[in-house]
């Protein structure tokens, strides 16, 4: 690549909000042919509100949209915003937390008003040995329909559910046909359960889905792409999406992200939607035919 032809690039790619960390990394995004997503905020527009609350046998509602608010007041993760907002917006009594602790990729647990509490995803549960059979219907119902649910435990007994929904970008599925056309496949990698997973991934036509997944799991998935021959891109924001955007061919970060997400990426969207993303392979692949 002459270095002409990549400041040229390097300038379009700013205007149309593109960040182009170095020649490498546009070089590389021309030659991938897969691209791994996150679902929060990449294809959905990661601003989830509340849809619904389900209790087990007659625990009251407000009280645990309060203890749930309590806890996540804690937290900064688009989750706990919806929570908190939502107990704000029908002015419920929140709780005060203590002894707040977050568990990367499964939710939060603390005591509130002096009540072991524990939100967050099945797994959370598993380990803390609290069964969720009680409500596994209602969160199967709630999770086709592309909601994600969150179990709420109080004192190690279930004691309910909190629904949220995060609605599919609208620029999300033209993105998806135009990366299509350029013979890209589309793989999610996301942390939600896989019936919210497919819910939301079928309407789209994403090649796979991989759900219920760890930081850890999506490297090893950009890994596996790998040695079968893919070349691949990882698209993300968050703090757990940090070691696969390194172990990618190439990494873009997505929009306002994590410092550490723009830290481990070639590339840098200043918008957090795939339509960016489009629009870099789109200059890569224009720029690199231009060099030959
Ligand atoms: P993603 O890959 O979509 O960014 P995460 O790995 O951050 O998802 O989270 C995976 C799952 O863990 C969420 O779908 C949710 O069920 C649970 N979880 C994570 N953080 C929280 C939180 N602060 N409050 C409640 N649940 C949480
Ligand atoms: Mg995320």
């Amino acid at each position: 690549a002459t270095p002409i032809s990549i400041m040229v690039a390097t300038g379009r790619g700013a205007q149309a909000g593109v960040l182009i960390r170095n020649a490498e990394a546009l070089e590389r995004l021309a030659s991938v042919n897969t691209i791994v997503v996150d679902k929060t905020g990449t294809l959905t527009e990661g601003k989830p509100t509340l849809t619904g609350i389900e209790t087990v046998s007659g625990f009251p509602e407000p009280v645990l949209l309060g203890m749930a608010a309590a806890l996540e007041s804690g937290s900064e993760h688009p989750l706990a915003e919806a929570i908190v907002k939502a107990a704000r917006d029908r002015k419920t009594p929140v709780g005060k937390a203590v002894d707040f602790q977050a568990v990367t990729g499964q939710g939060v647990k603390g005591t509130v008003d002096g009540r072991a509490v524990l939100l967050g995803n099945a797994r959370l549960m598993e380990s803390a040995n609290v069964p969720v059979k009680p409500l596994r219907d209602a969160a199967d119902r709630r999770r086709s329909k592309g909601e994600t649910v969150m179990f709420v435990a109080v004192d190690g007994t279930l004691a309910g559910l909190v629904a949220v929904s995060d609605p599919v970008r609208e620029t999300t599925p033209a993105a998806i046909d135009a990366l299509h056309a350029l013979g890209l496949k589309v793989v999610m990698a996301t942390g939600d359960s896989q019936a919210t997973a497919e819910a939301v991934g079928s309407q789209l036509g994403i090649d796979a889905i991989h759900a219920g997944v760890t930081p850890e799991d999506k490297s090893r998935i950009v890994a596996d792409l790998q040695k079968t021959g893919a070349r691949v891109a990882m698209a993300g924001d968050g703090v757990n999406d940090a070691p696969a955007l390194a172990g990618a061919d190439v990494g873009i970060a997505m929009g306002a992200g994590a410092d550490v997400a723009v830290e481990s990426a070639g590339l840098t969207l200043m918008t957090g939607d795939l339509g960016g993303i489009v629009r870099a392979r789109t200059l890569a692949t224009a720029t690199m035919r231009n060099i030959r």
